[in-house]
């Protein structure tokens, strides 16, 4: 029976009440399979007062309890783990066993979270003067929102709640439209882990409530990921508002191939990173650097047969390598890109735009593409297709290697493979990119160090998770104190010092 998905406020489900509904897809069959409310403006205010109502009790609760329930929702994800990650395969369409990996990654930022009491405990300078001490102390901020895209349901709204629950805020959750499902049933196990109702809220929707989360008052810090043009427009009307704003957007990762570099662990690092999730992950690898023609010729002519070779299938299936796309509307994006780069002039190795797939002729399946001699120039170079689609730009020296990501408009990752840690710490310490792996093609920082691009990839001052991610979610508070209060300073008119 076809699901109808509302939001989560006050620890209950409440049906949308508007009748503007989106649909629901499994990419792998390409059916409907339920639909989701769109929250209007009211709707989604109403959800803030309830997570300020909840407010003042949650920030007074102490560190030490709202760790036990991060460590009660840490178990309760690990119970619920399978069904979490069939939620995130059946919506998304990537394969089981990495909906689990992404999971785990969300897991680690609540393990860090556990933590916090640790990471709130300020600081602390006894007698700056006589009878004068000063301490700071870390305050959470109030009601904060998360607005997350498509790809990570489970990994990057955990990844900002938890810390910032932890920290003694309420949480609003805009989760993607696209897959609803496991945003919702977080929700629903944080209640469990003890979370009183309205520290949570999730409200699904499109524009109107993101604009509705924007232009609120109450809401004093904004945390948002997904694509460049969307994170460009919530940093700016969220700043503009006097909000708190980190903003991460799209990406356009290379990874540099040395000559001296082990061309078969290169291979598989631009197949999992490439292909993995079909190419739709920030951190995905979408440019494949060889420095030389000679590295350039072996690297194409060990790739191609493995691009032919991947396992397409269905998101459930266990042998699947890669799945369909999200929707049917994404993957003919990411097959116009594919036109786009024949059209201008670069040389598809492997073209897997015709595959379809027995017993799954409506699914949203594309095979994985290929592409040799793409130019900085081309369209398939500059901008983020987020689908299967490796392209091969052929430096011919490491100067250049450096020159192509740093000059790229997006910096959220890069990596380099090579056996000379010369060359790996000097391309570490100059390229322009927020996240750089050496004989790592994802470098996904853990949850305990903060996660970030440059340029165009992010926008706002602090990273997510990590002490970074602490920072964000809350406002310091700075106290300077004299005891016993009958020591005499006597009056002084100048700039006070502390003697
Ligand atoms: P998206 O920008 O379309 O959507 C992200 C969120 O914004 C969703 O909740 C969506 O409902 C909302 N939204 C969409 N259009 C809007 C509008 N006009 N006004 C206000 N809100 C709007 O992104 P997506 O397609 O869901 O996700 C894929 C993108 O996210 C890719 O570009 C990918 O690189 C990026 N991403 C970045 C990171 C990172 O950390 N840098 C991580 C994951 C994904």
């Amino acid at each position: 029976m076809a699901k109808t998905l509302g939001h989560f406020i006050h620890g209950r489900p409440v049906a949308g009440g508007n009748g503007r509904l989106g649909d629901i897809y499994n990419p792998s069959l390409g059916e409907i399979t339920g639909q989701v409310a769109f929250a209007t403006s009211g709707e989604t205010a109403d959800a803030v007062t309830d997570c300020a109502a909840a407010f003042p009790g949650w920030a007074a609760t102490s560190p030490q309890a709202r760790a036990r329930v991060m460590f009660r929702f840490k178990e309760l994800i690990e119970k619920h783990m399978d069904e979490l990650a069939l939620l995130i395969a059946e919506e998304h369409g990537k394969v089981v066993s990495d909906a689990k990996g992404s999971i785990q990654r969300g897991l680690e930022v609540v393990e860090f979270a556990c933590g916090i009491p640790h990471l709130l405990k300020g600081e602390y300078s006894a007698g700056v003067a006589a009878g004068i001490d000063l301490y700071s102390m870390r305050q959470p901020l109030g009601v904060v929102a998360g607005i997350t895209p498509f790809n990570f349901p489970a990994m990057v709204p955990m990844w900002m709640f938890a810390v910032a629950i932890a920290c003694g805020n309420t949480f609003l959750l805009k989760p993607s439209e696209k897959d609803p499902s496991c945003p919702l049933r977080l929700a629903e196990l944080m209640l469990e882990a003890g979370a009183p109702p309205g520290v949570l809220n999730v409200i699904n929707g499109d524009k109107e409530a993101v604009d509705a989360i924007l232009n609120d008052p109450r809401v004093q810090a904004i945390s948002f990921v997904g694509s460049t043009p969307i994170a460009r427009y919530v940093y700016a009307t969220g700043a503009a508002n006097g909000k708190r704003v980190q903003a991460m957007g799209g990406a356009k990762n290379h990874m540099i191939v040395m000559p001296d570099a082990d061309l078969d662990q290169a291979v598989d690092a631009l197949m999992g990173a490439g292909y993995g999730s079909a190419g739709e992950r920030c951190m995905a690898v979408s440019v494949a650097v060889p420095v030389g023609d000679k590295v350039a010729d072996a690297l194409v002519a060990k790739l191609a047969p493995r691009v032919r070779a991947l396992k397409i299938g269905p998101s459930t299936a266990p042998d699947s390598q890669m799945g369909p796309l999200v929707t049917a509307q994404h993957m003919a994006r990411v097959k116009a890109y594919v036109d786009a780069g024949v059209a201008a002039g670069a040389q598809l190795a492997v073209d897997g735009r015709g595959l379809k797939l027995q017993g799954y002729e409506k699914g949203y399946f594309m095979g994985g593409c290929l592409f040799d001699r793409v130019t900085p120039d081309m369209t398939i170079y500059k901008e983020e297709i987020f689908g299967p689609v490796l392209s091969v730009v052929r430096a011919k020296d490491f100067e250049e290697a450096v020159r192509l990501p740093t000059e790229h408009e997006f910096g959220n990752g890069v990596a380099i493979f090579t056996r000379d840690g010369d060359a790996a710490r000097d391309f570490a310490a100059r390229v322009e990119v927020g996240m750089v792996g050496i004989n790592v093609p994802i470098p996904v920082p853990l949850a305990f160090h903060s996660f970030g691009g440059w340029k165009q990839s992010a926008f706002g001052d602090n990273n997510q998770h990590g002490t970074d991610g602490v920072r964000f979610y809350t406002k310091i508070k700075t106290v300077t104190s004299r005891w016993p209060t009958g020591i005499r300073a006597g009056a002084d008119f100048a700039m006070p010092q502390l003697k």
